[in-house]
């Protein structure tokens, strides 16, 4: 049995928590939002895609205030622009915001929000593989690091 400052330290998923992602696809498209982008990430983006940063900026990114989102395909159902061929197209080097998901941190808050973040993202289940702790607190520290806390991105 935890001790008491055991408990008051450790999350609710301290055991883990099970997602194996299908490649729905379901958190590349959707309703409107951000993908947000470092300029790190958007360099390595565009070696990956064998583009200059410059032209890699002006065909897959806009401006919002200070930072950068993804472009999204408004008239294909708001999906971000390398989902294509229901793929992500730079999956190797994809930014954290998508790495992470669906292990944000507003859907770590309790059970219950990992359990709505189920019914967006059919990776969470139960026969999934378990991703530890570790893991898990790795990807919200990376995510804290990067700088803003919420995500919005194009669905979920
Ligand atoms: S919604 Fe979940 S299972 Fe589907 S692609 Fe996104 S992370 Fe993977
Ligand atoms: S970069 Fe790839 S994983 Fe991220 S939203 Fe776009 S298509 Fe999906």
């Amino acid at each position: 049995m935890m001790n008491q400052t055991e408990a008051s330290f450790s999350p609710w998923y301290r055991q883990g928590l099970r997602f194996g992602c299908t490649q729905c696809g379901k958190c590349c498209t959707g309703s409107p939002g951000f993908i947000w982008v470092t300029e790190d990430e958007m360099k390595e983006m565009a070696d990956f895609l064998k583009l200059g940063l410059k032209d890699f900026k002006r065909l897959y990114v806009k401006k919002v205030g200070q930072r950068y989102s993804l472009v999204e395909k408004k008239k294909e159902n708001h999906s971000c622009v390398f989902y294509r061929e229901k793929k992500c197209q730079v999956y190797a080097a994809r930014p954290l915001q998508c790495r992470a998901y669906p292990f944000w941190k507003e859907n770590l808050l309790s059970e219950e929000s990992w359990n709505q973040a189920a019914q967006e993202c059919e990776g969470i289940q139960a026969e999934a593989p378990l991703i530890a702790r570790e893991t898990i607190e790795e990807l919200l520290e990376a995510q804290q690091k990067q700088g803003p806390e919420e995500h919005f991105v194009s669905h979920p």
